[in-house]
């Protein structure tokens, strides 16, 4: 995925920053403990798309 690209997502719900996951698979918002699936390289940014963290069966950081 863009990097660059990344720089300008915030979430829809906090507006705060997103962590990309190591598989490119997702976007994690630490603060809301939700992620935002990336799918065929386009990230999700919708709060009703948004999976919670305890749901989310993509890859983690390895430090969540
Ligand atoms: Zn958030």
């Amino acid at each position: 995925m863009n990097v660059e690209l990344l720089g300008l997502l915030a979430c829809p719900q906090c507006r705060g920053g997103l962590v990309l996951l190591p598989r490119q698979d997702g976007l994690l918002c630490q603060a809301c403990a939700v992620v935002y699936p990336v799918r065929e390289d386009i990230p999700v940014m919708l709060i009703e798309e948004a999976v919670p963290l305890e749901k989310w069966t993509g890859s983690l950081p390895e430090k969540a």
